[in-house]
């Protein structure tokens, strides 16, 4: 079945190819590297696509205003920003509605990962920076977040991994772009952590009946374990390249 958007872009063709030429099921090419900035405690650039995100993490340090510091645990402190030339209206520079609901969004998505007890009184912060916008910069974010605080040495239970699922008409699509994000029918970006199978992070925007949400999350968790072996893979090539320098 073809589906076109009102401005004529086709989404899904009569051979199940999507707008960028994908598999209903196929991701788009990912980049991760680990250890990117020099001042930074950890840092990490995620590309998924067209979408490019850089994360720091600074911490764990001394909380300050002291009164907010909690006393048996660190604080995870998230700034999620996006540049005004990432998305192609101009973004106006102060922090939008959206940039703070989707901090507290990747804080919450993370933070059950975190060893938080290990660092009482202090705060850990995360910044996000989104460089270029192509759909998927939340789930992009957290892992890049994620590789960011592993690559500062914070204990964590397991590296969080997030991907967005969705569907055009009846057909279930894995790694939403833009388009598919703006024209698509459902978008459900979903975050977990392989090693104790917790979700994180489960949002849904529009419809789906429950079979195909079964499906959704079925090919979730697949496409999920993947993505968490190239982040092990880009930890791995950091620590292997530190060793022979
Ligand atoms: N977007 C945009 N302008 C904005 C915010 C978002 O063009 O001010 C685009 C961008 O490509 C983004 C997509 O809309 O990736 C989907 O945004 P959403 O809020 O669903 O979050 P995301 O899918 O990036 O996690």
């Amino acid at each position: 079945m073809t589906i076109v958007t009102k401005d004529n872009i086709i989404l899904l063709n009569e051979k199940g190819r999507r707008s960028d030429g994908r598999k209903w099921n196929e991701l788009r090419p990912i980049s991760m590297v680990v250890g990117v900035l020099e001042r930074a405690d950890g840092s990490a650039i995620v590309e998924t696509g067209g979408t490019k995100v850089l994360a720091a993490v600074y911490g764990p340090k001394e909380m300050y205003p002291k009164h907010l510091a909690m006393p048996d645990r660190a604080i995870l402190r998230v700034a999620y920003r996006m540049t005004s030339f990432s998305v192609e209206e101009r973004k106006k520079p102060h922090p939008s509605r959206r940039e703070i609901e989707l901090s507290k969004v990747i804080k919450e998505a993370l933070e059950p990962a975190v060893i938080l007890e290990e660092f009482p009184r202090t705060v850990i912060d995360v910044y996000i920076l989104v460089l270029q916008a192509d759909g998927g910069t939340r789930v992009a974010s957290i892992n890049a977040a994620s590789l960011a605080l592993a690559d500062a040495g914070i204990p964590m239970k397991g590296l969080v991994t997030a991907i967005a699922v969705g569907r055009l008409g009846n057909q279930v699509i894995v790694d939403l772009n833009d388009v598919e994000d703006k024209y698509g029918n459902a978008d459900m970006p979903i975050a977990y952590i392989p090693s104790t199978g917790e979700i994180t992070l489960f949002q849904m925007d529009g419809t789906m009946s429950p079979d195909l949400f079964d499906k959704c999350l079925e090919v979730a968790i697949e496409t999920l374990n993947k993505i968490h072996e190239m982040q092990k893979e880009a930890l791995k090539r950091k620590y292997l390249k530190n060793k022979k320098d």
